[in-house]
């Protein structure tokens, strides 16, 4: 440990207990994986290395596990900087370990709130990503997206509690998301800049141009035109220069330019171009695309509007009372499942059926695929319903024709497994669910998937309603 923050608190392989808390020191050397930080209370980040600082950060907060995006993080040791992540994402910063005392209310506050949030499964990509950034907003008590010039967006801004969770290359599609939030009346906007983005690939790294309408050529040069009034020549300044001197002679009529406005003016510019010759007064502007290297005449780039945005009152009780957008609708599209309202009805009649005779059962298993958006941002929401339907196949072929399945959203996949003991339903259920992980695993560049899967008997006494909900939100809040 350096001596620069060496002091009464000591922490001990990285960790210190104070007043309850745990605390994790994390330094740029630290092998750590933060897959196991989970545990502590907060997260004392050391600052020394911008770029670790920025890394960790980010995978914190990007992170779709509660436990992760909303854990309390300190900087210590940060020098000033501009780093809107830094800024806005972090709980304080300490200037020493002495401080940490000075972290514990605001460790009690922002657990206080995350037990107020709501938590649910969510029926778009959309509803899901806003209600995590709701719910940071919500424990930080901020209810305002400000938007910061960022040499690293490719927008040129960033709106950091969104942006963290996109690679900065995809920056337009923070701006695609404020404006769901907009329409869906969660954020009032407030107008600050525009910003032109390329109409291909949605990227504002452009670099403009002056071009020839003739060749698209850049290489032209522009001079000024002159009239010259007692003879009525017009023509290029540079047919009335010389070698020798700074006088402006007429080639016409050969005498000295005097005064501009009383014997000549410059009425406009003539651009002539380098690559084939034309002459011509006005040229195109045309911006090309750092990205994808389209070139675009700039009337055909892409506006968009840079807003501040205020939560509004909807979006402010959002985090604690839910997001709720349209039905979610794919449940009737997908072969071989039903609905959630015919599954109810469906396992109403199951609960009949076994609380009759006790020689039958039927288990509830629920599950629940907590990154399934993440993987969709990557692949594209359109590869939603074809990836959900071998979903369904694959349970499918592990449980038997009589059992059923219901696509309660694209996170939660609920199923009835009729007659079958307990134990084997649980180890069907473990099979479904590493067939799940494969599939994803091998087509989607080893991406990999969150799977979370419950299985318990149908219960007798309790509304069917009732089972799934308590099953859905342990499984969540598990998760
Ligand atoms: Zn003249
Ligand atoms: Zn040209
Ligand atoms: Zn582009």
């Amino acid at each position: 440990m350096d001596a620069l923050v060496k002091n009464k608190f000591e922490f001990n392989n990285n960790v210190l207990n104070f007043s309850n808390k745990s605390f994790y020191y994390l330094e740029s050397f630290s092998a750590m994986k933060i897959d196991a930080l989970n545990k502590y209370d907060a997260i004392i980040l050391d600052a020394r290395d911008v770029e670790f600082a920025r890394i960790i950060l980010k995978k914190f907060r990007s992170s779709s596990n509660v436990e992760f995006y909303l854990k309390p993080i300190f900087l210590i040791n940060a020098k000033a900087n501009e780093d809107p992540l830094l800024k806005e994402l972090i709980d304080g910063i300490i200037v020493s370990f002495d401080q940490i005392p000075e972290t514990i209310n605001d460790i009690n506050q922002i657990s206080i709130k995350i037990a107020q949030l709501e938590s649910s499964t969510s029926n778009s990509f959309e509803v899901q990503l806003f209600k995590k950034v709701l719910n940071f907003m919500f424990t930080r008590e901020t209810n305002t997206f400000t938007p910061y010039p960022d040499i690293l967006s490719s927008i040129g801004y960033c709106y950091p509690t969104i942006s963290v969770n996109f690679e900065t290359f995809e920056e337009a599609k923070v701006l695609e998301l404020l404006e769901w939030a907009e329409k869906e009346n969660l954020i009032w906007p407030d107008f600050l800049d525009r910003v032109y983005l390329c109409s291909n690939c949605k990227n504002g790294h452009l670099s403009y141009r002056e071009i020839c309408p003739n060749c698209d050529s850049a290489n032209m040069r522009s001079e000024d035109l002159v009239h010259h009034f007692p003879c009525g020549y017009i023509g290029a300044i540079s047919d009335f220069k010389n070698n020798v001197d700074t006088v402006l002679n007429c080639p016409k009529c050969t005498k000295n330019l005097r005064h501009i406005g009383v014997d000549y003016d410059k009425p406009s510019i003539i651009n002539h171009c380098q690559n084939c010759n034309e002459v011509f007064q006005d040229y195109l502007v045309k911006a090309k695309c750092a990205h994808c290297k389209t070139d675009t005449d700039v009337q055909f780039l892409l506006s968009k509007n840079i807003n501040v945005y205020k939560l509004t009152k909807k979006g402010r009780t959002a985090a604690v009372g839910g997001i709720s957008a349209s039905d979610f609708s794919l449940s009737n599209e997908v072969f071989g499942t039903v609905n959630l309202k015919t599954f109810a009805t469906m396992m109403h009649y199951e609960q009949e059926r076994i609380k009759n005779n006790p020689a039958l059962n039927a288990n509830v298993v629920i599950i629940y695929i907590e990154n399934i958006f993440d993987l969709y941002r990557k692949i594209g929401k359109s590869k939603e319903r074809e990836l959900l339907a071998e979903f369904v196949n694959i349970v499918r072929d592990n449980i038997t024709p009589a059992d059923f399945i219901c696509i309660n959203n694209p996170s939660v996949l609920s199923v009835c497994i009729n007659d079958t003991p307990l134990q084997n339903a649980q180890i069907m259920v473990m099979k479904i669910t590493d067939k799940l992980e494969e599939l994803v695993y091998n087509n989607f560049d080893r991406f990999a998937l969150n799977v979370f899967t419950q299985t318990v008997e149908l219960s007798k006494e309790q509304s069917f309603d009732k089972q799934l909900h308590v099953l859905i939100k342990e499984i969540v809040e598990k998760g």
